[in-house]
């Protein structure tokens, strides 16, 4: 299995250097060259463990690597959960099912990936021969940065360098990294919005000067975002367990459609679930759900992407976004290869802020999508009502995916049961969930999470409870420009 860049056909990759850069130079994302089709082998995938089966569908696109490594790894990632299962899948009214992908180190999805990709990025480091260190740059909207500090804390031969939007996190998000330990660490906040972030780390990535100046202190750049294939992949496999999981339960038969719901943000999530449906797993519609930032929405219902347009400050930050980086993924799916034609709306939207696209692409994703949003306040009614009605406890971003799915089951009448991807612990959001419960909110988010527990019997994880012990490592704020130099002054040493 080879790579192809999204923005240059004549790219032609293997998996580990796909894994090792990240990003094209050319600014494009790497995709596979084709979808291996597991469809026949359904039947025999239901029976495994959630290891056993990370191993199985990820040595379909990693040739380089075998399935004993692959499962190696998925031990060494997953056997920390705090659930034997992994992936818990919880049943509520409505043909609802809910796939918990937050029982991990830091509470939120992105452990899915994030405790894979270290090892991934070692072993491919193993079979590209190469002696260089990895510096890892991120832009997080929150979870990513959290999850990718837990993973790569002192993993030899890394450094990991995260920025995160100082005023658009959670206060228990942003406690979680400026307390990070580990010596190859750097946590720093910048003035602007996840986009500023992630479009900064994006330049940079894509700058052949910044490129030296990192090569000459030994390292080579490379990324934790969902824009790194080694990112994506292990995200697939989830969609395959929530599958079997309700085959298993007799709500499905092997064979049968679901449909599968994500709040999505950077639409990495999403995505895999799309390469899941690609690769032969019976979905049906793929339920892509907004906050207020809904510039999805809009971007599937006309055709037409413009970020033109407010940025609001949600109760779910982790999607506060306006430039999607994976859409491109899909966008050069659906043109069939068409790297000319990415480059063009690449470069549109780059100019002018928009693109659009032609009606004929527009149906096709109209027929794999359906789109909805929720604003904040359905969001907290949301949590209330699915906590009273059912006792069921739900975080801001699930929220946002849960009301979409029902604005889907009222707008179809589809009775197909649906598995909603539930991204993080209600007890990362304290502050809101405290709110849509109708309880006192106080400026101490401790104080949120004891009230919430004390009103639900829900617990609250460790991890948090343990954030109150630790002191703050890195207070600094910095502008976007001056990222680069924050960089390489500590890479410097
Ligand atoms: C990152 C994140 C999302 C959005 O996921 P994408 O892959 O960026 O679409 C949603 N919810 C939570 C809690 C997240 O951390």
């Amino acid at each position: 299995m080879d790579y192809r860049s999204t923005r240059d056909q004549h790219v032609f990759i293997s998996a580990s250097q796909a894994i090792i850069r990240g990003i094209s130079q050319d600014g494009g994302l790497f995709v596979p060259c084709r979808f291996p089709c597991l469809r026949k082998s359904l039947e025999e995938l239901k029976e495994l463990n959630y290891q056993e089966l990370a191993a199985k569908i990820m040595a379909c696109y990693l040739p380089e690597f075998t399935e004993k490594q692959l499962k190696e790894y998925a031990h060494k990632a997953y056997d920390g959960f705090a659930s034997r299962e992994v992936v818990p899948v919880s049943q509520l009214k409505n043909s609802v099912f809910m796939l918990e992908l937050w029982h991990g180190p830091t509470l939120a999805f992105k452990d899915m990936a994030l405790q894979m990709l270290p090892q991934l990025l070692s072993g491919s480091l193993t079979i590209q021969q190469s002696d260089k260190k990895i510096l890892i740059l991120v832009a997080t909207s929150g979870d990513t940065g959290k999850a990718a500090l837990a993973g790569f804390a002192d993993v030899p031969n890394t450094a990991i360098s995260v920025f995160y939007p100082h005023d658009g996190v959670s206060a228990a998000q942003k406690l979680q990294m400026t307390t990070q330990a580990g010596e190859n660490v750097q946590v720093t906040g910048i003035y602007g919005n996840f986009d500023d972030a992630q479009s900064a780390v994006k330049r940079l990535f894509t700058s052949a000067d910044f490129q030296q100046k990192v090569e000459d202190c030994g390292y080579s750049l490379s990324s934790a975002n969902s824009i790194n294939w080694g990112r994506l992949l292990p995200q697939t496999v989830y969609y395959f367990w929530g599958y079997f999981s309700l085959c298993r339960r007799g709500q499905l038969k092997m064979g049968d459609k679901m449909n599968v719901c994500v709040p999505t943000g950077n639409f990495g999530n999403i995505l895999a679930a799309y390469y899941a449906k690609q690769m032969g797993l019976p979905i049906d519609r793929l339920i892509c759900a907004s906050n207020e930032n809904h510039v999805l929405t809009d971007f599937f219902t006309t055709g037409v992407y413009d970020i033109h347009r407010a940025f609001h400050k949600t109760n779910s930050p982790s999607m506060d976004i306006l430039i999607s980086s994976n859409l491109e993924r899909l966008l050069y799916h659906l043109f069939d290869g068409g790297d000319e034609k990415i480059r063009e709306l690449m470069a549109a939207l780059k100019a002018s802020g928009r693109y659009s696209v032609p009606d004929d692409v527009r149906q096709k994703m109209q027929e794999e999508f359906f789109v909805g949003y929720c604003d904040e306040e359905n969001t907290l009614s949301t949590i209330r009502d699915v906590y009273q009605a059912e006792s069921y406890l739900m975080d801001t971003h699930t929220a946002v995916g849960y009301h979409v799915t029902r604005q889907y089951q009222e707008k179809t009448g589809d009775k197909k049961p649906v598995l909603v991807a539930s991204t993080a612990c209600p007890y990362k959001f304290s502050r809101s969930v405290l709110t849509a419960l109708g309880g006192k909110v106080s400026a101490d988010e401790f104080a949120n999470a004891a009230a919430i527990e004390e009103m639900t019997g829900w617990k609250t994880p460790q991890q948090i409870l343990d954030l109150k012990a630790l002191s703050v490592r890195f207070p600094d704020i910095c502008e976007k420009e001056a990222m680069e130099n924050r960089i390489l002054e500590w890479i410097k040493g």
